[in-house]
């Protein structure tokens, strides 16, 4: 037996499974929903390694040189 993190549902575990599988079908069946969106931030994690500030700093001196001319 586990207990979901979610919901805190009692999770049975069928003869032969490990709690792993028992948990991620009981998600799959009631929490479909996160179980997609952990996928799609993984991926964007994984595409996305680090947010960077740059954008602003490129876009100031643009600004500053406009104003001069
Ligand atoms: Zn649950």
């Amino acid at each position: 037996m586990a207990e979901c993190r979610t919901c805190g549902a009692t999770i049975e575990v069928p003869e032969g499974w490990s709690v792993g599988p028992a948990v991620r079908r009981h998600y799959w069946e009631v929490h479909p929903e996160r179980m997609q969106k952990t996928r799609a931030d993984k991926k964007a994690e994984e595409a996305l390694p680090a947010p960077k500030k740059g954008g602003r700093k490129r876009a100031a001196p643009a600004v500053v040189a406009a104003s001069k001319a």
